[in-house]
């Protein structure tokens, strides 16, 4: 894998948010200090901790959440940032928010059915919108 197509994973892995503060950062302003969304990657697992440079050990990060973090566990800084786990990824959304229609698909449907078929189907519909709407955003 070359370092672009390295850079580019990593930056997908959380789909362009800071794993630790969930801004927006900028693929191609990687390692920009100063740009706008400018941002490095991250050692989940600091290395001083015994962390590696795998994959799933590599997070993107804004330039300045990586140096303030330092060697402090990940869920620490999250915690400042009053996150508790890295952005989802495309994918990752994706699949929430298709489980999260179907669901409501679902409870509208049985919402629904109380009043008859066309119930069910005005049911599902709001359901539906429903369950969009509680799908997470990053
Ligand atoms: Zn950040």
């Amino acid at each position: 894998m070359d370092k672009q197509e390295r850079i580019k994973k990593i930056y997908y892995k959380t789909d362009g948010y800071c794993h630790i503060c969930h801004k927006k950062l900028s693929l191609s302003n990687y390692g920009k200090r100063g740009a706008k969304g400018a941002w490095h990657i991250e050692h989940s697992k600091a290395k001083a901790n015994g962390g590696t440079d795998h994959l799933n050990n590599l997070y993107p990060a804004c330039i300045s959440c990586n140096e303030e973090k330092g060697i402090m566990h990940t869920q620490t800084a999250r915690g400042y940032n009053r996150q508790t786990r890295a952005p989802y990824s495309k994918a990752k959304k994706q699949k929430l928010k298709n489980q999260n229609t179907i669901g409501g698909l679902v409870a509208g449907a049985i919402t629904g059915s109380i009043f008859g078929p066309v119930g069910a189907l005005v049911g599902g519909v709001i359901g539906g919108a429903i369950g969009e709407n509680n799908s997470p955003k990053k």
